[in-house]
C-alpha cells in the first residue's frame, strides 16, 4: 500500500505520516461504529451521538496505533538502526527502518515492543470500562472504552499472525535467523508464511461475503491484499539490499550525464530537452559547477503560456546539496537519498565536479544483471 503521505507531527525526533489510505479508513470505521456497531450494542440513543461516539473512538484507536509504532520505535532508536519515520496506513503502521536490526535479539525484542503496548493499552481501556461502569454508567462512555478494550485485542491477534512484515512474522524471522544464522533465508521463509496468511484472510473475505456478512468480508479481503503486497515487497527490498551491498555508486550510475543550461527557457527544455531524452530531471550547469537539479514536477509549476519568458534558473531546484554523492560512496546509500527526499535521480560529484548521474532505473539494471548471474 504506497501511495501518497501527510506528515502530521514529529515525537521523539521521529517524522510521524499518515497514508491517505488512513483518512478513507478513519472515515470507514467512524462510519461503521456509528450506524452499525454502537447503535446494536447500546440501543436507544441520539443519532449525534453515536456518531460522536465513532469519531471520538477513530481517533483513539488512532492514538493506540501511534502507541504501538512508538514502541516499537523506540527500540530501533536505541538499537541506532536508521529510520525514516512512522507511517499509519490500514491496520497499523510501520516504523520504516532504513536497515534491518543487527541480531536476532534487537528483531525480536522491537517486535514484541509493540505486541506489548498493545496489550497495556487493551487493559487500560478494559481498566476504563469497568471503572465507568462503577461509578459512571453512560452508555456513551462505556461504549467508546470497550470498543477500544476489544480494538487492541484484536489488533494483538492480527500483529501476532506469523506472517512478516507483521509482528509475529518479524518475531518467527527472529528465531529462524537465530536457528538458521541466515537473515536472508529467514526474511524468505517468514514472508512467504506472511503472503499465505495474506490468501487467507482474503478467502474468509469472500466466505463473508458470500454468507452476507458484507463489511468484515471487505475489511478481511483488505487487509488480506494489504498484508500480501507487504510480504512482498520486504523480501524484495532485503534481497536489492544484499545483492548492492558493498557496491559503489560508480559502478552503478551512468556517465553519459545530459545538463542543461540555467539560461535557457522553460520551452527549450522541454522541446529539446524532456522530449528528447525522455529523462524526468536533468541536472542544471553552468560554467561546468552544478547550481541545481530540473524536473517535471518544477516545469508543472508554470503554466503553458509562460513557458517562453520564464528561465530554467527559475523554476529548478536549488537546494541540492543534500543530493550529491559521490561516486565511492555505496549505491545503497543513494537508494535510501532517493526514498527520503522522494526524488529519482541523484546527481554524482567527483572534487566538485559533475561525472554522473544515478537514477531508480540504474539500480533495476544494475539488480537484473546481478541476479542473472546469480543464476549461474
Ligand atoms: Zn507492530
Amino acid at each position: 500500500m504506497n501511495g501518497r503521505n501527510i506528515k502530521i507531527a514529529k515525537i521523539l525526533g521521529i517524522p510521524i505520516k499518515i497514508n491517505i489510505s488512513w483518512i478513507f479508513i478513519f472515515l470507514l470505521i467512524s462510519w461503521t461504529l456509528a450506524i452499525g456497531y454502537f447503535p446494536s450494542d447500546y440501543p436507544g440513543l441520539p443519532k449525534i451521538t453515536y456518531w460522536l461516539m465513532g469519531i471520538i473512538s477513530a481517533i483513539l484507536l488512532f492514538i493506540s496505533l501511534l502507541i504501538h509504532e512508538l514502541s516499537h520505535s523506540f527500540f530501533v532508536l536505541r538499537y541506532n538502526i536508521p529510520m525514516q519515520g512512522i507511517t499509519l496506513f490500514i491496520f497499523g503502521g510501520a516504523a520504516e527502518m532504513t536497515e534491518e536490526p543487527k541480531n536476532p535479539r534487537q528483531e525480536f525484542t522491537i517486535a514484541i515492543a509493540g505486541l506489548i503496548a498493545s496489550f497495556v493499552l487493551g487493559f487500560f481501556f478494559l481498566f476504563l470500562f469497568f471503572l465507568t461502569k462503577i461509578y459512571y454508567p453512560k452508555p456513551a462512555l462505556l461504549g467508546v472504552f470497550k470498543y477500544l478494550a476489544i480494538i487492541n485485542f484484536i489488533l494483538i491477534g492480527f500483529n501476532i499472525l506469523p506472517g512478516f512484515p507483521l509482528d509475529g512474522g518479524r518475531i518467527l524471522r527472529a528465531l529462524l535467523w537465530y536457528i538458521k544464522g541466515n537473515l536472508r533465508e529467514a526474511t524468505r521463509i517468514a514472508s512467504n508464511v506472511g503472503s499465505f496468511f495474506g490468501g487467507v484472510l482474503i478467502f474468509f473475505g469472500l466466505l463473508s461475503i458470500f454468507f452476507g456478512n458484507f463489511i468484515n468480508g471487505i475489511w478481511l479481503i483488505f487487509i488480506g491484499f494489504f498484508l500480501m503486497n507487504a510480504a512482498r515487497m520486504s523480501y524484495q527490498q532485503l534481497i536489492a539490499r544484499e545483492l548492492l551491498e558493498g557496491i559503489p555508486v560508480s559502478k552503478v550510475m551512468s556517465t553519459d550525464v545530459k545538463s542543461v543550461s540555467p539560461d535557457i527557457s522553460v520551452e527549450d527544455l522541454v522541446n529539446d530537452h524532456f522530449f528528447k531524452c525522455f529523462h524526468h530531471g536533468f541536472p542544471v550547469v553552468k560554467k561546468g559547477k552544478l547550481v541545481g537539479m530540473v524536473t517535471i514536477q518544477d516545469v508543472k509549476k508554470v503554466t503553458h503560456e509562460k513557458w517562453k519568458e520564464t528561465k530554467v534558473s527559475e523554476i529548478m531546484d536549488r537546494d541540492i546539496e543534500k543530493l550529491i554523492v559521490s561516486p565511492e560512496e555505496d549505491a545503497i546509500r543513494a537508494l535510501s537519498i532517493m526514498s527520503k527526499y522522494k526524488v529519482g535521480r541523484l546527481p554524482v560529484l567527483d572534487k566538485g565536479k559533475l561525472v554522473g548521474i544515478i537514477a531508480r532505473r540504474d539500480f533495476m539494471q544494475c539488480l537484473e544483471i546481478k541476479v542473472e548471474l546469480d543464476k549461474v
